[in-house]
């Protein structure tokens, strides 16, 4: 048996998009799953769209999303170093193998003579093939030349990916690509292949948009003779609308500004594991040790899988709802709203828990407990904005709220206490809760949601509930 070993190989181009997750995800689900390894290795040989900063925002997100990696940056390992740049001489020795086996060729050509080609080729309606023009005698390889594959055979590869299935391309998809640029990196065509043979990689699992590269790489494999590890392309996720991939450019987030907007890493690996991938029942919400346990690559979807922010958001309320309260008050450090800034730890978590059910997003704080920390301003149009409410005239409203003010003053305001108070009051009045007690809510808070009434009462305090319910009769 062979210990599974994935990898997520990002380029450090900038923010990992939520759209890409997945492709970090899965191997790290099914390494962790089958007490396998996960490798983290960063791709910096395109130094064009290098972005400084961009790789520590990568590690960074990762560990947030808890996606712990046993070899890479930050780590080592034994199979480092981790970063491409760092691993020249590697690749020019698989470089030289190929030179000695007749397998790689300096390239002659300019890009002037490149371009002849193409529209040569153009004009004879087919399509380019770099290896149509392969020179008979080309230079020795001096490194200032770009170092070309010399594709040995020509044949249909057939292959069978876990997601997509069984797969097969002909000769058009083989050619002479290039291994190392002029500028002596290696292209990801090349390096990819070289460093998942000398780390070990098992299951190679990234993007659709590599699947139709497939069998070159298979022919680089051949050539190299490394045995292949299992290839897997995910499908796309797509763009909520329209019928497109999920990209930076249709406003896909970083995953750290979803972090920003108060989203769980839970939820997060929730709702992308799931998106395209469910365990065969109806279960929606799942752990991360569920996802662990329950994960399988034959399970996902072929077809792309449509981002759903709105599901996203269920999904983040569940999670909240199973923390338990000392763990959610440390999630909500930087969520409180700035009223609440002297209040001491046991009163915030008083509240916490009150409004724990009601929280979509840890950004909903504020709004859910603003009026707990500070006095409100009575805003008697949420009156008149309220079905029920606004049919109540003003004398009614007076009349119900003196009588409130009266009756829980000599409440010894335990919650129990303020409920027994609240049952008498609808007595007394002859209301139903739903309008008497939407308008105590709303005097003491003038927040468009509340918890439970007594709950309320209770956490604001006798003092503070009286007051303020005298100052909405005085505002009237
Ligand atoms: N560096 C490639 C990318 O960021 C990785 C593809 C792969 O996983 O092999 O798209």
């Amino acid at each position: 048996m062979t210990t599974i070993r994935t990898r997520f190989a990002p380029s450090p181009t900038g923010y990992i998009h939520v759209g890409n997750v997945r492709a970090a995800l899965y191997p790290w689900l099914l390494a962790r799953q089958q007490g396998g390894s996960f490798i983290l290795r960063i791709e910096d040989t395109d130094q064009a769209r290098f972005v400084e900063g961009a790789t520590e925002l990568i590690l960074d997100t990762l560990e947030w999303l808890g996606l712990d990696w046993n070899e890479g940056p930050r780590k080592g390992g034994e199979y480092g170093p981790y970063f491409q740049t760092e691993r020249r001489d590697i690749y020019k020795q698989w470089a030289q193998k190929l030179i000695d086996k007749g397998l790689a060729y300096a390239d002659p050509y300019g890009p002037e003579e490149v371009q002849a080609f193409r529209e040569q080729a153009k004009s004879e309606k087919r399509a380019f093939l770099y290896r149509d023009h392969r020179p008979e005698n080309p230079p020795a390889w001096d490194g200032s030349q770009p170092l070309r594959f010399k594709v040995p055979e020509i044949k249909r590869y057939t292959w069978n990916d876990p997601v997509m299935g069984e797969l097969s391309a002909g000769p058009e998809a083989l050619d002479d690509f290039i291994l190392i640029k002029s500028d002596g990196l290696p292209t990801y065509n090349f390096a990819h292949i070289v460093d998942d043979a000398e780390m070990g990689i098992t299951h190679v699992i990234r993007g659709l948009e590599y699947i139709s590269s497939i069998p070159k790489y298979l022919s680089l494999y051949d050539a190299l003779e490394i045995e292949y590890p299992v290839l897997v392309c995910l499908p796309h996720i797509m763009a909520a609308d329209g019928n497109k991939k999920l990209g930076k450019r249709d406003g896909a987030k970083s995953v750290q500004e979803y972090r920003e907007d108060g989203y769980l890493p839970e939820a997060m690996l929730n709702f992308l594991a799931s998106m395209g991938w469910n365990d065969g029942t109806e279960q929606e919400v799942f752990t991360r040790d569920e996802l662990i346990a329950k994960f399988s690559l034959d399970r996902v979807q072929r077809s792309g899988a449509r981002f759903d922010e709105k599901r996203l958001i269920w999904l983040n309320g569940q999670h909240i709802r199973m923390l338990d309260i000392d763990d959610l008050y440390e999630r909500v450090a930087d969520f409180w709203p700035t009223s609440a800034a002297s209040a001491d730890e046991t009163t915030k978590k008083q509240i916490l828990a009150l409004v724990q059910d009601r929280m979509k997003t840890l950004k909903d704080l504020p709004i859910l407990t603003n009026y707990f920390f500070e006095e409100p301003t009575p805003d008697w149009s949420m009156i008149d904005d309220n079905k029920q409410l606004k049919k109540l005239s003003r004398d009614e409203i007076q009349t119900y709220l003196r009588a409130t003010h009266d009756a829980l003053a000599n409440s010894a305001f335990t919650p129990e206490d303020i409920q027994n108070t609240l049952n008498q009051l609808l007595e007394t009045t002859d209301q139903k809760p739903g309008i008497l007690f939407s308008l105590i809510r709303l005097a003491v808070s003038w927040a468009p949601f509340s918890p439970a009434l007594n709950d309320t009462l209770a956490a604001l305090g006798k003092e503070t509930s009286l007051r303020r319910i005298q100052a909405a009769i005085n505002s009237l």
